[in-house]
């Protein structure tokens, strides 16, 4: 349990009394989505946040059972004429990994320094739990200048399959003008940002065969093919030598980027010869007619993960292999939709198998489309400015090469404007040990949240949500 009498308050003015006693309470549940051991955990964990909600005033919760860990949906009661903000979080946590490289116990908040440490501190208990607080707050002071409804997942770490399932079903209760969800962080450094945009993702498992058997490379080498040296060429042939992806019509979707787009690029302080040194690299690869930043916000991407063939035990085995293995993953800029940009992958794949061998297509999977809004838009100058409170120098605006599956796929059923503000820092170690958050990003999240829920935005949104 958090000792609150030991947290310095100068680093917490501003949040209630209660914030980290309650937040300590959230964080002890070992909520692990991945491991079904955990179940009975999850439930518990819901079970306390139904009861954290049900005392809001004014607030309607509904659990909603699922084959897996519970969902909870909360409203507030509806009032016309009012905007619709729908606040999505999730109360599972990655597993902590093995506790010896845990300077504590992962499931008890443990405050060093500036930071509050535990298992979710950041990813996404923390940063959900000031979204709650603010929304009780405004709720006291009768002061909500949206319609709220509140959305926790009990399964993002491991794919969000229930929520997913059940989406469709949900889309009447889930409509919303607005998804704000607070999982990202600000651009290295402490001050908080919008995400622009994030990129979609696909990824592909495919083998390559060769003979039925594996050939003695003395008796065989020279006339039968070789799956190693296949998978290399179709491989090496992904790029062309100006670093574009040369897969037809892997580009057609893709927007240039717009002049807004670079005006605010152009304000974040990013240094890619000093990334580069940081990373152990020379030089940057890639395309080169667009800048770092531009390559991995605005640009998609084909990437390989692994590749195998062989014998790989000691020693050195001279036989040609009967097969080969890689892994290969796009990330997806705005308007690509995931399985067409893998359908277009598959058939150049086949396209390239060298005589003799044959390809199989082992696994393929769409995981998440790309996000992108418009930094015009009435919501984001607005909310920009709101945030620029807390936001001394850092760009305001951002982009993320990362992908956010399930709020993609609420986004795009719900046809909702994403909001994703996130106020983590490049320390927290989130999905790592010792995962922590600044005790200060939570003074700023709830800050924000509750200016944002008590900011009037009726007439930024020209359709209505019924
Ligand atoms: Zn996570």
């Amino acid at each position: 349990m958090i000792n609150s009498n030991l947290i310095p308050t100068s680093l917490t003015q501003g949040l209630p009394r209660n914030f980290f006693d309650e937040l300590g309470k959230l964080l002890a549940f070992k909520s692990i989505s991945s491991d079904t051991a955990y179940k009975a955990d999850c439930k518990a964990c819901a079970k306390w946040l139904i009861e954290f909600l049900a005392e809001l005033p004014g607030l309607e919760v509904r659990p909603i059972e699922t084959a897996g860990n519970p969902l909870i949906f909360a409203q507030t009661k509806q009032r016309p004429g009012l905007p619709t903000l729908l606040v999505y979080g999730h109360y599972d946590v990655q597993p902590p990994g093995d506790r010896d490289t845990w300077l504590a116990d992962p499931f008890e908040a443990q405050v060093r320094g500036e930071r509050l440490f535990a298992r979710g501190a950041r990813d996404n208990k923390g940063q959900t739990f000031f979204w709650l607080v603010a929304l009780r707050e405004a709720l006291h002071a009768n002061s909500l200048a949206w319609n709220v409804k509140v959305l926790l997942d009990g399964e993002e770490e491991s794919g969000s399959s229930s929520l997913l399932s059940e989406l469709k079903r949900l889309v009447p209760e889930l409509s919303a003008h607005v998804i704000a969800a607070s999982e990202t962080a600000g651009f290295d450094s402490a001050d908080p940002a919008l995400i622009m945009g994030l990129r979609g993702a696909a990824i592909l498992r495919f083998s390559i065969h060769g003979a039925s058997r594996e050939l003695h490379s003395g008796n065989h080498g020279g006339r039968v093919p070789n799956p190693a040296v296949a998978i290399a060429q179709m491989l090496g042939k992904l790029h062309d030598e100006s670093g574009k992806v040369a897969v037809p019509g892997f580009y057609s979707k893709v927007q240039p980027v717009s002049p807004t787009q670079r005006e605010l690029l152009a304000q974040i302080p990013f240094d890619s010869a000093a990334y580069a040194r940081n990373i152990g690299v020379s030089e940057l690869s890639g395309e080169l007619q667009f800048n770092a930043l531009e390559r991995v916000f605005f640009r998609p991407t084909l990437e390989v993960h692994s590749i195998h063939s062989g014998f790989s035990g000691p020693g050195i085995k001279t036989s040609i292999p009967i097969e080969a293995q890689a892994v290969l993953s796009m990330r997806l800029v705005a308007n690509q939709e995931p399985q067409e940009e893998l359908d277009r992958l598959v058939s150049f794949l086949q396209s390239q198998v060298p005589v003799g061998c044959r390809v199989e297509f082992l696994m393929q999977r769409a995981i998440a489309r790309p996000t992108s809004a418009d930094p015009r838009a009435d919501l984001y100058t607005r909310t920009g400015a709101l945030l620029r409170k807390f936001n001394s120098k850092a760009p305001v605006f951002l982009w993320s090469g990362a992908s956010l599956p399930v709020i993609a796929e609420i986004q795009n059923i719900v046809k909702a404007q994403p909001l994703l503000v996130g106020f983590g820092t490049a320390d927290d170690n989130e999905h790592g040990p010792n995962e922590s958050f600044l005790l200060g990003q939570y003074v700023k999240g709830f800050t924000f949240a509750r200016a944002l829920l008590e900011t009037d935005y009726s007439g930024s949104f020209p359709t209505k949500v019924e």
